[in-house]
């Protein structure tokens, strides 16, 4: 049995001391995207689209719209391009407002050569 377990009984304490003090695991956690508006262009753009399952991705025009509410984090559309899609690291992303859950980025308006 854990060590962390036993104390916790013992002192009634099962959690941790969040969000007073950092929370060290949370380096371990996935966390939605951020993207590379310089590296994306439309063709990018619809890859990405097309690889993530949850439709947390779609491009109109020049600009893909990221809506994070709708993301679960699952990391596709990193391993489809990582030179424009890096883990944000981000995951305080509670709001009252659902549309600032909605993130606009522009794209390259020329192809990527
Ligand atoms: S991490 Fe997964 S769910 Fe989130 S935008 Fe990328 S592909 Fe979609």
């Amino acid at each position: 049995m854990p060590l962390w377990f036993v104390r916790g009984l013992r002192r009634g304490v099962v959690t941790t001391h969040y969000p007073a003090r950092p929370e060290p695991s949370a380096a371990d956690l996935p966390t939605p995207p951020a993207f590379r508006a310089q590296n994306l262009d439309r063709d990018l753009a619809d890859q990405l689209c097309g690889v993530c399952p949850s439709q947390a991705l779609r491009r109109e025009g020049d600009v893909l719209i990221f809506d994070v509410g709708a993301c679960t984090s699952c990391g596709r559309c990193g391993e489809t391009a990582p030179e424009a899609v890096t883990a944000s690291g981000e995951f305080e992303l509670a709001t009252t407002v659902r549309a600032h859950l909605v993130k606009r980025i522009p794209l390259l308006r020329e192809a990527r050569p």
